[in-house]
């Protein structure tokens, strides 16, 4: 059958314009990255109307620094853990629709601070010793000191301590060694190798949420049970809202690593996605939700034409570190005489005998740990350099690690009885290359930071074309679960101001 021309023409014009109008309304977004960053994103396009979303992510599951693993009788936590804080933030507030989702955890009480012959520290010293530190953390004199937070905290430490009689009955060494926990704890708190290598002055401090920093999940399902909220997956309750489900099993496309993204003057649509298999994704808006350690590792060839200065700026100045988890399954529940956590301090020779040792890596477990609903299993947290050397040693050689600081540091109680060990290992994994993001002292000197990191790339038009979400493109929740699915509501949004009127 033939059309008369004019008619042809017609129905070209009709389609293109049906087209154009679809497209308007429901453009093409493509995701990189499943984590919660990425599935937020999604999960908020699709729920606003913007259904035609594909999700690549490299490895073969979701959640990325999220990973919910059975172990032992449950489950244990290989990345985050705990809804740090209640009001503002999201996670608790997504979860808080649910009864009984979110608990305070074990971890919350009874800490203990323990030498390397076993005593424990008199727990009245050990809380004026941490409303000192606290201080000294929270004193304004930080802001208009020029050094490092180190530098800052140590001679404001030892000034106070020579000076307020309040710590008379401190010991030099006990000092000392409260020090060197001290640092320990912010080097798992913030991820850095050394806070010689953080601002005093720092520009943008991690902002808490109020409420208790420590909650933990009472599923079975764990923290992972974020993801199933935000995609609308989780089972409505009477009291929980009904939102839409975001089919994700059809939205992600397993097993894709991004090997580069093209989005200036590809003659396509407005960016085009390779895939390290050879596949090719055409898209409107790309979000890239990438750990910052990828970018740090990939950047240089990932985007085409490359990233402008303030990104790569930002890439190369803030820090991504390590902090890893060891835990261990025992035949039987963990001996009652152990504290819910114990940091370990160190008396010098003890330590040099450590470094001289084939345990020398040792020396970053910072602290043991009990785990909320798992009484048989003992956690470990294990920071900085010598913990991404420990990603290196075979499981043996780790489990034997943990045994010998166990029985220098409790000595009197029974750990023998060994099933099985559980590890991360962050930053050998080259989906992550780190645990999470922290400001440095380089992140100052280039007067960058996470606000930059998450500028987008606009095409001709200004348009948006690739944005950037993830933990460490929120300014104040930078490292948290939270402020990653933070950053994935902030680019849906973004999308939609593009298309106003569409939401
Ligand atoms: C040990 C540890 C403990 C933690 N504890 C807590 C805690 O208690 N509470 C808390 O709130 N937060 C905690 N966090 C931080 C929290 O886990 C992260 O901030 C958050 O999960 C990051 O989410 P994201 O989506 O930004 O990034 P990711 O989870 O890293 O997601 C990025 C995704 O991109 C994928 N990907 C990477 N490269 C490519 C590529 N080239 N192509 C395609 N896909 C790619 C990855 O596989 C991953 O799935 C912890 C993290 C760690 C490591």
């Amino acid at each position: 059958m033939k059309y008369h021309p004019k008619f042809r023409r017609f129905i070209v014009c009709l389609l293109t314009t049906i087209s154009l109008v679809n497209c308007a309304r429901n453009p093409r977004v493509v995701v990189i990255g499943a984590g919660a960053a990425g599935l937020a994103t999604a999960s908020r396009l699709y729920q606003g109307g913007i259904t035609n979303v594909t999700i690549l992510e490299a490895s073969q599951r979701v959640g990325g620094r999220i990973r919910t693993t059975p172990f032992g009788a449950g489950i244990v936590e290989l990345g985050a853990q705990w809804c740090h804080g209640e009001k503002g933030n999201v996670v608790y507030e997504l979860a808080s629709a649910y009864s009984d989702m979110l608990k305070a955890s074990i971890i919350g009480d009874d800490a203990a601070l323990i030498q390397s012959n076993g005593v424990r520290i008199d727990d009245e010293l050990v809380e004026k010793l941490s409303t000192l530190a606290e201080q000294i953390s929270e004193s304004e004199d930080r802001m208009s000191y020029a050094g490092s937070l180190g530098d800052f905290f140590t001679e404001t430490y030892w000034q106070r301590l020579q000076t307020d009689a309040g710590f008379s009955d401190v010991s030099h060494e006990l000092a000392e060694q409260f020090l060197v926990y001290f640092h320990n704890r912010g080097r798992g708190d913030s991820a850095y190798d050394s806070w010689y290598d953080v601002a005093a002055n720092e520009t943008d401090s991690y902002q808490e949420t109020e409420g208790n920093q420590a909650l933990a999940w009472n599923s079975r399902t764990g923290y992972s049970t974020i993801l199933d909220i935000v995609s609308g997956n989780y089972p409505a309750t009477a009291n929980s809202p009904n939102p839409t489900k975001v089919p994700l099993s059809e939205l992600i496309v397993f097993g894709k690593y991004v090997s580069n993204i093209q989005w200036n003057g590809a003659n396509i649509k407005n960016v085009l996605i390779t895939t390290e298999d050879g596949s090719q994704y055409q898209a409107d808006h790309v979000v890239v939700t990438v750990s910052l350690g990828v970018l740090k590792e990939n950047s240089a060839t990932m985007f085409t034409p490359a990233l402008p200065t303030v990104n790569q700026q930002a890439i190369e100045g803030l820090n991504f570190g390590t902090v890893n988890k060891i835990f261990t399954l025992y035949n039987a529940p963990l001996p009652e005489g152990m504290a819910n956590s114990v940091f370990l301090l160190w008396h010098k020779p003890d330590l040099d005998a450590l470094r001289r040792s084939k345990y020398a890596w040792a020396e970053a477990v910072a602290a043991f740990f009990r785990v909320d609903h798992q009484p048989n299993v003992l956690g470990a947290w294990l920071n900085g350099i010598e913990g991404r050397q420990a990603e290196l040693l075979p499981d043996e050689v780790v489990q034997e690690g943990l045994a010998h600081l166990l029985e220098i540091f409790l000595p009197k109680l029974n750990f023998s009885d060994v099933q099985s060990i559980i590890r991360s290992k962050w930053s050998s994994d080259r989906l992550f290359r780190g645990s999470y993001s922290s400001r440095s002292t380089l992140t100052e000197t280039l007067g960058t930071g996470a606000q930059y990191l998450g500028s987008y790339l606009a095409n001709k038009d200004g348009t948006p074309v690739v944005m950037f979400a993830g933990e460490a493109t929120n300014r104040l929740h930078f490292s948290t679960v939270h402020g990653a699915i933070e950053s994935g509501f902030r680019e849906a949004e973004r999308v939609f101001d593009i298309y106003n009127g569409s939401n």
